[in-house]
């Protein structure tokens, strides 16, 4: 089977038994409310209402375009900063994306950061410079936060999840709610965009042979930045080889994404890990060469057989964002590159070639996730789809009402 064929048929897993999301930079409408009452989770006919935070940003608008066509959840409102609350969405946005703005969001309001938006649950892709205070101002006014931001991803009482890896972390939500005095709201995020897809590829390894040590090198794209990002003297014909804060992230998120909620307090997985994090001149798509240290010896053959396996459960299957076999494994010498591959699964496949063995450690791999979907957006959006799956977004009370109890429990 080509290298074609295997993307190819990964774009058809997408949302197993839910209409496939397509291409990500295919023309979205706007989905209308009826097919709500094809999901099991909603008993009165009607979507889940989700705003995004830092809407007008390069994740932002990913998450509006993949909203616009959801089958689960409505996007209602839009928040951003002064420079573009006021302003219609299509005024405040500088759009990137190939398609045309969604019509349904074209002319929604752009509100503050105020928690007392018309929405069930808030998906975050604020700067980090302010969504450390505003996720816990909308969690403490009762909205669940499903971010994008680092500021949070370490807190000792907040999940960071990847549902393919590590959906047992969720049950630390009442924990956390009870040690911040949350009545309804909580805080879940996901990781940073390399580690997001390094984690996914490590995760069939852990189950099946255990992980020693791990050395990676990315190539990162130039999205990661945000919008306006990298000057483009710095990045045009060169490769910059430092992101602020990147390798700390890539070292320290594994160890939670990998480890376990003991019911009290993540415990951390324990690997020896090393990241190097470079910026490449290329649009999206992170591209990681990793070295990977086995506990148990394992051959090539078994290590492609793991990842090329993996499969998730009948539960993330039912998820619409959810790709049945998460990791994509293809054969030609000079795959994945970013141009061709990166939109495997709809963005949501972490594509892996050169499985070889490693001189210093035991295998190594090159992979690729598109750090906007799989590293972002889409993540985001399935950690809200499994969290809509297990029950912790639920229709809350208009938002007059939801400011009205805030006031009363201040
Ligand atoms: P971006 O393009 O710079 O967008 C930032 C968003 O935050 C914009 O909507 C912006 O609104 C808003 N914002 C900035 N300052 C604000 C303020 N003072 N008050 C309210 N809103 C404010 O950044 P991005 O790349 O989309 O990243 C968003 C978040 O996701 C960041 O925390 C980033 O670290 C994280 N993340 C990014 C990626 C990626 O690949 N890019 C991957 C994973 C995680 P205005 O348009 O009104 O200024």
């Amino acid at each position: 089977m080509s290298a074609q064929d295997q993307v190819g048929r990964s774009h058809n897993q997408v949302g197993q038994g839910e209409p496939s999301l397509g291409e990500v930079s295919a023309v979205v409408d706007c989905a209308p409310n009826a097919q709500a009452s094809q999901s099991p989770l909603l008993s009165n006919g009607k979507k889940l209402r989700a705003g995004v935070l830092g809407a007008t940003g390069v994740v932002g608008q990913r998450l509006v375009q993949m909203l616009a066509s959801h089958p689960w959840f409505d996007l209602t409102e839009v928040a951003a900063s002064e420079r573009s609350s006021g302003k219609t969405y299509a005024e405040a946005v500088r759009w990137q994306l190939d398609a045309p703005i969604p019509e349904c969001v074209r002319n929604l309001a752009v509100k503050g950061l105020d928690p007392s938006l018309d929405c069930d649950f808030v998906l975050s892709a604020l700067d980090s410079s302010v969504a450390g205070p505003a996720e816990e101002d909308f969690a403490r006014a009762g909205y669940p936060v499903v971010s994008n931001s680092r500021n949070h991803r370490m807190d000792p009482d907040v999940p960071l999840l990847i549902p393919e890896v590590n959906s047992a972390h969720l049950d630390a939500i009442p924990a956390q709610q009870k040690n911040r005095s949350y009545d309804t709201g909580f805080i879940v995020t996901n990781p940073n965009c390399s580690a997001a897809g390094l984690v996914l590829v490590l995760k069939p390894l852990a189950d099946a042979f255990g992980l020693e040590k791990i050395f990676v090198v990315t190539l990162q794209a130039i999205s990661g930045a945000g919008y306006p990002g990298v000057a483009s003297m710095d990045i045009h014909s060169n490769v910059v080889p430092f992101i602020s804060g990147e390798e700390e992230k890539m070292e320290a998120e594994p160890q939670k994404l990998l480890g376990k909620w003991d019911g009290s307090r993540f415990v951390d997985a324990g690997i020896g890990l090393s990241a190097h994090c470079n910026r490449v001149p290329v649009v999206d798509g992170h591209l990681e060469c990793v070295s990977v240290g086995l506990k148990k010896i394992a051959s090539l053959h078994e290590v492609r057989e793991a990842l090329r396996n993996f499969e998730v459960d009948a539960e993330l299957a039912s998820l619409p964002t959810a790709l049945r076999n998460p990791v994509v494994v293809l054969d030609e010498e000079d795959r994945p590159q970013p141009r061709r591959d990166v939109n495997a699964g709809s963005g949501m496949a972490a594509v892996v070639g050169r499985i070889r063995e490693c001189p210093l450690l035991d295998v190594k791999l090159t992979l690729l996730s598109h750090n906007l979907v799989r590293g972002a957006a889409g993540a985001a959006l399935l950690n809200a789809e499994l969290l809509a799956a297990r029950g912790f977004l639920k229709h809350r009370a208009a938002a007059s009402q939801s400011s009205d109890k805030v006031l009363v429990r201040a």
